[in-house]
């Protein structure tokens, strides 16, 4: 059974048809790239599955569960982690503080409990800084860090919740070339025990990361498959060159 399985997803805008009959399938552990031209739906699709917006057609299952119509409590719950919804960086505490926050947040204890925990969390907290290549930025405040090590504190407090499935939307947007790369190692420790939905415009940076790809074009899956696949699509080389 498929961890995401969305079924004929439809999301209509007024008169836009922003999704149509979309199917897509992603495999428990496995790294699935949404891309497409401008406009094509792929925010609009990782909305639907993180519950921002409800489809207006088809159904969504996850880990065996519909939650087409369910809240973001709900859909947190069952594994679901969306970066930039469910956590949010606060830009005046320290590094070390929001990823204490993030994993307090995730085990579910009472801030009664705040000084206890502080300390039992303390080994946690350092691995996962370091995983993300925070550690030397712990005690500074969040808010005077890179775009991308903010990106990747956001990163890290998503998976806090150690979810299922995390959906990134462009998540390396505003990076420099290096923080890119580096970006793409930091999330393949987490292959295998955690699906990742990524967006992204940066066709090699996806290539590389993901196992397979689905194209989107005018809010309609154009075609699907492993990288190998889909670099070999005439009906996707199609779209792209005449987009470019
Ligand atoms: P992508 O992420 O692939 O660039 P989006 O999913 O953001 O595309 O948008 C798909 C289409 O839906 C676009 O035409 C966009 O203008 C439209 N759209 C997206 N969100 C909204 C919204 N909240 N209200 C109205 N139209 C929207
Ligand atoms: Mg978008």
């Amino acid at each position: 059974m498929a961890l995401l399985d969305i079924q004929g997803v439809g999301k209509r805008f007024g008169a836009l048809q922003a999704l149509e009959g979309v199917d897509v399938s992603v495999s428990e552990g496995s790294f699935h790239g949404l891309i497409g031209p401008n406009g094509s739906g792929k925010s609009t699709l990782l909305k639907a599955i993180a519950g921002e917006h409800l489809p207006d057609a088809g159904r969504i299952g996850f880990r065996g569960q519909d939650i087409t119509l369910a809240g973001p409590a709900e859909r947190a719950r069952a594994g679901l982690s969306l970066k930039f919804q469910i956590t949010a960086v606060l830009r005046s505490l320290t590094v070390y503080d929001n990823l204490l926050l993030a994993l307090q947040a995730a085990s579910g204890v009472g801030p009664l409990l705040f000084s206890r925990t502080r300390r039992g969390l303390h080994g946690p907290v350092m691995e996962q800084l370091d995983a993300f290549r925070l550690a030397d930025r712990a005690e500074d405040v969040a808010g005077v860090l890179s775009h991308g090590q903010q990106q990747w504190l956001e990163i890290a407090m998503a998976l806090a919740a150690r979810p299922k499935l995390l959906l990134l939307d462009e998540p390396t947007g505003g990076m420099s070339p290096e923080e890119r790369r580096a970006t793409g190692e930091l999330l393949q420790p987490i292959r295998g025990h955690c699906a990742l939905v990524i967006v992204e415009h940066d066709l090699d940076f996806i290539k590389d990361l993901c196992d397979v790809l689905t194209v989107l074009d005018g809010g309609r899956v154009l075609d699907h498959g492993t990288v190998a696949e889909i670099e070999q699509s005439a009906r996707v080389q199609e779209v792209y060159t005449r987009r470019a």
